[in-house]
């Protein structure tokens, strides 16, 4: 299996001795257990994500560590000066994968993250991003998804959080949250996730997990329509935090095919790994 969405680092700040935040050993120990080959180092960059930091470069030095286990992508604040610089570095000389975790406080179609999207474009790089009603924010629909994904069909959009993932139903308001109510079919990344070559779903964190499981018999079929768009993740941040998707996902009841897609076959497609095996 290839993870395609954690952190690691120092992201707490906190006194709560119940949160503690993951060392790179203690990342590829879980994945020793869970049965995790791979797993995508996302750092967070931006001020609103979570209350500490999680630096490109301490992703870049986590993969050097455990080159084998661990792939590191770049993130950069949209709000940063000479963005293209960085961006450029950390891809040619070290080597990052692709763009994320993109969570912060900007429209999703702001002109800031629209010089991210292009520099991905140009590289042909997954980009990972959070949506939710104040974070990468969309409106009813996703229109503004929907523009960035025709404008930059050379960047490979991998959709997370309780935003994106409340947009599988026709009845999403936008108001986000982990709704527990059966699916009304023609939700808007259902119909994206099926136009759009570029588009990928990530089953990761709660709201993943719960889109996946609030409606079993339209996961079904939803499955059935986009397998070769879906991703598993767990949005593995702090020890002892469950990671449900394993167990959901080795449980369903579909083609092995399509099941080894998920794992990891769309994972390794977009991050170019298939061809050098
Ligand atoms: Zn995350």
């Amino acid at each position: 299996m290839i993870d395609f969405h954690v952190h690691i680092g120092g992201i707490s700040r906190t006194r709560n001795p119940a949160v503690h935040d993951l060392t790179a050993q203690q990342l590829v120990e879980r994945m020793d257990r869970e049965g995790i080959e791979k797993s995508v180092l996302l750092p967070l960059e931006s001020p609103e994500a979570i209350t500490g930091w999680f630096l490109t470069e301490d992703a870049i030095a986590a993969r050097d560590m455990y080159p084998e286990r661990l792939i590191a992508f770049l993130s950069l604040d949209p709000r940063n000066m000479k963005l293209e610089e960085p961006f450029d570095m950390f891809v040619q000389d070290y080597g990052c994968k692709g763009f994320g975790e993109l969570k912060n406080g900007l429209a999703f179609d702001d002109e800031r993250h629209q010089a991210i999207y292009a520099k991905c474009n140009e590289y042909g790089l997954p980009l990972v991003f959070h949506s939710d009603p104040t974070l990468c924010y969309d409106e009813v629909g996703l229109p503004a998804l929907e523009s960035m994904l025709r404008k930059y069909e050379n960047c490979f959009f991998c959709g997370h959080g309780p935003g994106f993932w409340a947009a599988i139903s026709a009845d999403d308001d936008r108001s986000g949250g982990y709704p527990k109510e059966p699916i009304e079919p023609g939700g808007a990344i259902d119909r994206l996730l099926g136009e759009y070559e570029n588009l990928y779903a990530i089953f990761d964190a709660g709201s993943g997990y719960n889109a996946m499981t609030r409606d079993p018999e339209f996961t079904k079929a939803f499955i059935e329509r986009h397998h070769a768009k879906l991703l598993f993740g767990t949005d593995y941040l702090r020890a002892f935090q469950e990671l449900p998707q394993v167990d959901w996902l080795g449980g369903l009841d579909i083609p092995l095919e399509w099941k080894q897609e998920m794992a990891r076959g769309n994972a390794e497609r977009l991050l170019g790994l298939a061809e050098q095996d």
